[in-house]
């Protein structure tokens, strides 16, 4: 029998990380050490008080059934506490939070909810690849936004032609940002509530990033800080990132109620919840004891700085990062950045990430992940160096 896929997984672009994996399968065949500097997981340990209580969570029979589709009452709890402690954001845990498997599955369902075939889905452009595919699944078109460095990595809104905001039912955004590292700037997303409103657009803000940060004066901002928000957004969040967590698969959304219950409509068909113990987990992440979260700041900020001090020393041009685990290069001289990426794990056996993973418009720049020990860090940057 012939397997036909659907159109629209036919349609999905090559994944650009299974030729970076081809391309290392040949490298390490050569005997080469392979060192990746190419993938955003964390590779830290999950702190250990959140391990003890999944482990004592677990062996509870009350965890074992299903759980709630749209949350445990109590983590949805933390989740509006924790808002209004860290942004000053009042949530109503009931009608403005529901938990996701991540935010990633969460992201992947916003589409199917929203967005009728030929509806337009604004897509930062570099940007992470499920804004654009989950739009693709839905029959949906995905419009790039280019993020340019000239621009400071946010999008031009003002660009965006008639048409298109006549048909966008979407915008997805995610700062700080990945690939780039960029932070919004203040009053960046107050234009984006103007714009929102003007066009009927339904603003779906990627928060993954927010507690990654190195300057602990000036946090990173929530979308839903600001003037109108929650009235013409929804927010992602997850535990994955500062808590070391991207194995468990825990995440949520908030903003607008009927945008969260149309995600929980999606959501109830589709998926059955989030394992109790994790979100118990969940709980303790938000509320326990923090100073692995700080510490895990300074872990990354050595290793940015450690980064940053031999691309600079090299003559490489970028911008030193204020949030986030990423540095974003531009590529030296009139190479591609695939081009170079392939020299580089040649070369050096060191994966780099090329900025076209992300978008045509991450053309001219690669991404460099921190996520990996100081001395494989340390080790890389010299090969990177002594190939000149
Ligand atoms: C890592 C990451 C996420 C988090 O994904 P989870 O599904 O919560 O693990 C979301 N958005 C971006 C841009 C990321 O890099």
């Amino acid at each position: 029998m012939k397997i036909e896929q659907a159109d629209r997984l036919k349609a999905v672009p090559r994944y650009l990380f299974a030729e970076i994996d081809r391309m290392k399968a040949e490298v390490a065949a050569k005997g080469i050490d392979i060192i990746s500097l190419g993938i955003g997981d964390p590779d830290l340990p999950t702190p250990s008080n959140i391990i003890e209580r999944l482990s004592q969570a677990a062996h509870d029979p009350r965890n074992h059934q299903y759980p709630s589709y749209e949350g445990m009452p109590a983590f949805r709890k933390t989740i509006a506490d924790w808002y209004a402690k860290r942004f000053q954001v009042g949530l109503d845990p009931d009608r403005e939070v529901v938990s996701l498997i991540g935010s990633k599955e969460g992201i992947a369902h916003t589409p199917l909810a929203f967005v009728n075939p030929g509806d337009v889905v604004l897509c930062p452009d570099p940007g992470y690849p499920v804004y654009s595919i989950s739009t693709l699944f839905a029959g949906g078109e995905a419009y790039p936004m280019p993020l340019l460095e000239k621009n400071g990595f946010l999008p031009d809104l003002g660009s965006i032609p008639g048409q298109i905001r006549k048909k966008a039912k979407l915008m997805f955004l995610n700062y700080p940002n990945n690939p780039t590292s960029a932070v919004a700037p203040k009053g960046f997303f107050e234009d984006v509530v103007a714009f929102a409103r003007d066009n009927q657009i339904l603003v779906c803000h990627d928060a993954a990033y927010t507690e990654i940060y190195f300057d602990e004066n000036d946090p990173p901002r929530s979308f839903l800080q600001t003037q109108g928000g929650s009235e013409v957004g929804i927010e992602f969040g997850s535990l994955s990132k500062p808590y070391n967590m991207t194995g468990w698969r825990i995440g949520w959304a908030t903003g607008n109620t009927e945008a969260i219950a149309a995600l929980g409509k999606i959501k109830t068909n589709i998926d059955s919840g989030i394992f109790q113990a994790v979100q118990e987990a969940g709980i303790e992440a938000l509320t326990g004891d923090q100073s692995p979260l700080s510490n895990l700041r300074e872990i990354y900020r050595a290793r940015r700085d450690m980064a940053c001090s031999t691309f600079s020393r090299l003559g490489f041009t970028f911008q030193v990062p204020k949030a986030a685990f990423y540095l974003w290069v531009k590529t030296p001289g009139d190479q591609s950045s695939a081009q170079f990426a392939a020299r580089i794990l040649n070369e050096t056996g060191v994966v780099l990430t090329p900025g076209t993973g992300f978008g045509k418009y991450g053309e001219g720049f690669f991404r460099v992940s921190l996520t990996i020990g100081e001395d494989r860090l340390s080790e890389a940057l010299s090969r990177i160096e002594a190939a000149g």
